[in-house]
């Protein structure tokens, strides 16, 4: 029964070592100079050959593993982005980029695996390069320390490489203390669980559904809520349009004074 509890164990702990070999995949490609960098339909939207790989990987261990994983398909989804914050990737901010495993059930994100191939580069000799975050909706998130963002301050976490003015807009009139702008839809989710931003703000077209939906499925995990730019809930079957046309607004905590803060005129241009 493919929305077993059994099975989805099964399921999330092949995702957490198939991340775990994206994560050496990822780092030898960087090790070997070549990076194989094409550009998908511009040059805010590169694929290098570790996307190419990791995804190649990702799917045939699924495949073999879960043989039957496309009939049951229907029920349970596995959206999956290789690497995400790609173009960062080739830019050397390494600790940007993630890759991301999704397991959506009926519609609905219900649990993710994030590795984060360089978490730790820059913490010198010693720490241990790399990590594996995962999570289960009602179970919890393990690999990694939950921290709140400080109270009573806004920090809002953003596109780094993909701004416009719609965007922008929206981010004024959020009168944030703080803005960070990051690549990677996985790393901002990270940033909201370790307390390091309070809001994941980013009003525009370009996230798809595999680059939300472990991020989704690990903040939800822990109480925290990602929506498009409405508040209105993503579905993930497998029938469903790849763009979150709407945008993404996610928060561990106070979604709703968020919510608030988008201008109409952001809401009126980002059609769901
Ligand atoms: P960012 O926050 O800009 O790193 O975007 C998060 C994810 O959404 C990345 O995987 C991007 O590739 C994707 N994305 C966002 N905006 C765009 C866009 N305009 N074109 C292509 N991909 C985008
Ligand atoms: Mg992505
Ligand atoms: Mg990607």
């Amino acid at each position: 029964m493919s929305g077993s509890p059994a099975f989805l164990m099964r399921l999330v702990a092949s995702g957490f070592s198939i991340a775990e070999k994206a994560q050496v995949i990822v780092q030898q490609v960087m090790s070997g100079g070549d990076l194989g960098v094409v550009e998908k339909t511009g040059a805010h939207d590169l694929q290098t050959k570790a996307d190419r790989l990791v995804q190649l990987s990702i799917c045939s261990s699924l495949a073999r593993k879960f043989p039957k994983l496309t009939i049951i398909g229907e029920e349970i989804v596995v959206w999956v982005d290789p690497l995400d914050g790609t173009k960062e990737y080739t830019e050397g901010l390494l600790d940007h980029v993630t890759v991301l495993i999704g397991f959506s059930y009926a519609g609905k994100a219900i649990a993710g695996v994030i590795n984060q191939p360089y978490y730790n580069y820059q913490a010198g000799a010693g720490a241990v390069l790399g990590r594996t975050i995962w999570g289960v909706l009602n179970l919890g998130v393990f690999g990694i320390q939950l921290k709140e963002a400080p109270e009573g301050k806004h920090i809002i976490t953003t596109t780094r490489s993909h701004s416009s003015k719609l965007v922008n807009d929206c981010i004024c009139a959020m009168k944030a203390d703080e803005v960070i702008r990051v690549g990677g839809a996985g790393n901002k989710v990270i940033q909201l669980i370790e307390g390091k931003a309070s809001a994941y703000v980013f009003a525009s077209p370009g996230c798809k559904k595999w680059d939300t939906c472990a991020p989704e499925a690990i903040l939800h995990a822990v109480s925290g809520k990602l929506t498009d730019i409405h508040g209105n809930p993503f579905q993930y079957h497998k029938d469903v349009k790849h763009m979150n046309s709407a945008g993404v607004l996610a928060t561990l905590k106070n979604f709703d004074y968020y919510a608030s803060l988008v201008p109409d005129s952001v809401k009126t241009a980002l059609v769901p």
